[in-house]
């Protein structure tokens, strides 16, 4: 039995190991809140939040149903509205689970929730394209057809809702995750653009928030498990297939051998972000010529994603 190092009182609930520290419910509470506080802090958002409407983007996974747990814990205090959106990609055993976790979560907390159909809105569900990728009749991975989907539609209905802000359940493991996909492929610019929080200037563009960006995987899902809350473990049937999951499986080995591993990546991030951000020249966004939607292309990644798809 291990006593909380900080209230010396109370069993630890958690061993957060590159801090060296072992807290209690309470204690680590308090320390998660905290490091979602110093982010709204941070990036100057708690003098922001007043009146706005956050739509948060779900999964119904641990990580978005924590972002809006939080939130709805938060909003009384920095008096903001929330709402939760769900993209239903259309993946058969999965989906439906995740799904009905986050009604009961909404139903519970109170929450508006929308649900929105990738089917009905671009005629496709994640399911069919991942049939055709193994059928080798399309080169791009579910996942990666899925991420431009998804954040398609959430923009669109973003500004549909005419939210000022979109919250997403992206943690410090995600970010490092992402910062080590850019890297491989040498793509500087999403270096700079993917930092705590997105903010382009152009109409259209919801600026998009990630209030679990200090927040180590770990400590989101014991955040999840002392709060009670409840979401099913399934995991997406085309995760394995992903760049990112072999990273995780790999962050997750050097974090284990060398505790805090994942902070210093996370903080190497913002530090190139902050000495690469003058000399990274930011394309201009525009119109999509075909959907309307912000872009730095003629058409946008998602119109021209369709378009390849209506060719199989
Ligand atoms: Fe979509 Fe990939 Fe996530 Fe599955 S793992 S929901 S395919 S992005
Ligand atoms: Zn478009």
């Amino acid at each position: 039995m291990v006593l909380c190092s900080l209230c010396k009182e109370k069993v630890a609930v958690i061993k957060i190991r590159y801090a060296n520290l072992a807290l209690c419910k309470e204690c680590f509470v308090k320390h998660f809140e905290e490091k979602v506080e110093k982010y709204l802090l941070d990036t100057n958002l708690s003098d922001k939040l007043n009146g706005k409407l956050i739509v948060v983007a779900t999964s119904g996974g641990k990580d978005s149903l924590n972002t809006l747990f939080i939130l709805n814990k938060f909003k009384a205090t920095y008096d903001f509205s929330l709402l939760a959106l769900l993209i239903d990609e259309g993946i058969a055993n999965y989906r439906e689970y995740k799904r009905r976790a986050l009604e009961s979560f909404c139903k519970k907390f109170k929450i508006d929730l929308l649900v929105i159909s990738l089917y009905k809105e671009l005629g496709h569900t994640i399911d069919n394209v991942a049939k055709w990728y193994k059928e080798g009749k399309i080169s791009l991975k579910p996942c990666s057809i899925c991420g431009v989907f998804r954040r398609y539609l959430i923009n669109l209905y973003a500004n549909e809702l005419q939210a000022d802000f979109v919250a997403t359940g992206h943690n410090l493991d995600d970010e490092v995750q992402t910062f080590i996909m850019n890297f491989i492929r040498g793509d500087l610019l999403s270096i700079v653009r993917e930092g705590p929080l997105t903010q382009t200037i152009f109409e259209g563009f919801v600026p998009r928030i990630k209030p679990l960006y200090y927040v180590y995987e770990k400590e989101s899902l014991t955040y999840f498990l002392v709060n009670d809350l409840k979401t099913p473990y399934v995991e997406c049937p085309y995760a394995r297939l992903s760049l990112r999951y072999r990273l995780r499986t790999l962050l997750n080995r050097l974090e284990y051998n060398s505790p805090g591993t994942k902070l210093k990546l996370l903080k190497l991030k913002d530090t190139l972000r902050e000495e690469l951000k003058d000399r990274v020249s930011m394309p201009k966004l525009r119109k999509c010529e075909l959907c309307g939607m912000p872009t730095v292309h003629k058409i946008c990644r998602a119109c021209s994603i369709r378009l390849a798809l209506s060719k199989v």
